[in-house]
């Protein structure tokens, strides 16, 4: 039931072969949005294409619980097009993106709104500070990766700025108006402008069940974020195509 005074907050969450954590994840986000009195939430579940039990669980959450909706996927799109979706599915005058497996926890989200509706930003977006935990290779690759879009594009794309994040309706709109088909919403987010503010925080582990991004799915995210916000490798060929 939702009260008319009431500000409205959609939290879209994609979810790929999460059947192990959304149990977990579910309990939290319950107990956060019970610390955010001052607004009635929707959970909108992204399953993208996902082969365990993932939308089974979303379909019983959304017969018990009627602030959850979900959308299910024909196949695996990738996060890019499941947090695509939601946000276009979202209907409300805040809108959260969050992941499934407890890394970026929901309870900060009891800081964020404050960030939104007492300081007047249109977005309060989570950075990590360090990347503990994440294997070294992984590592030393993700911090040569955005020295060098950093050095190529004129958007600033940054280092350890994750999906999690509470936005304006406004700024949701804006982004929404981008259609690209091979989207990199990390440059997208920072591209569109807005009052924004990073709220940094340590990440934490994965609550259950492994990374779904391989390393083949993080090269093409890399590669879609450097042909999306630099015009350095069109140049690069034209003058190849010049020499030849
Ligand atoms: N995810 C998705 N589609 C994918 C890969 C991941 O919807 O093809 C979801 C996943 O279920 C999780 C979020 O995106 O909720 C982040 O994925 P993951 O935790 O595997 O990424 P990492 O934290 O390791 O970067
Ligand atoms: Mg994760």
């Amino acid at each position: 039931m939702f009260y008319e005074d009431k500000k409205l907050i959609s939290i879209v969450i994609p979810c790929y072969c999460e059947e192990d954590a959304l149990p977990a994840f579910w309990e939290e986000i319950n107990k956060t949005s019970q610390n955010i009195s001052q607004a009635d939430f929707e959970f909108l579940f992204v399953d993208d294409g996902s082969n365990d039990n993932t939308v089974n669980i979303l379909r019983k959450l959304a017969h018990e619980d009627k602030r959850v909706r979900y959308i299910s996927f024909s196949r695996n799109f990738g996060k890019e097009a499941a947090m695509y979706a939601g946000l276009k599915n979202a209907k409300c005058d805040y809108i959260a993106i969050m992941d499934a497996d407890l890394q970026d926890p929901p309870r900060l989200l009891i800081d964020m709104y404050k960030g939104i509706t007492e300081e007047g930003y249109d977005c309060v977006a989570l950075r990590r500070t360090t990347r503990k935990g994440e294997p070294v290779v992984r590592s030393f690759f993700a911090n040569c990766y955005y020295k060098l879009i950093n050095k190529i594009s004129d958007t600033e794309i940054v280092d350890g700025a994750r999906d999690y994040r509470l936005m304006t309706r406004q700024m949701v709109n804006s982004i929404l108006e981008l259609k690209e088909h091979n989207r990199f919403s990390k440059g997208i987010f920072s591209w569109v402008g807005f009052k924004q503010i990073p709220f940094e925080y340590e990440r934490q582990e994965r609550f259950a069940g492994e990374t779904k991004y391989p390393l083949k799915k993080m090269l093409k995210l890399a590669s879609d974020g450097i042909i999306s916000f630099s015009t350095k490798p069109l140049k690069i060929l034209q003058r190849g195509s010049e020499i030849v």
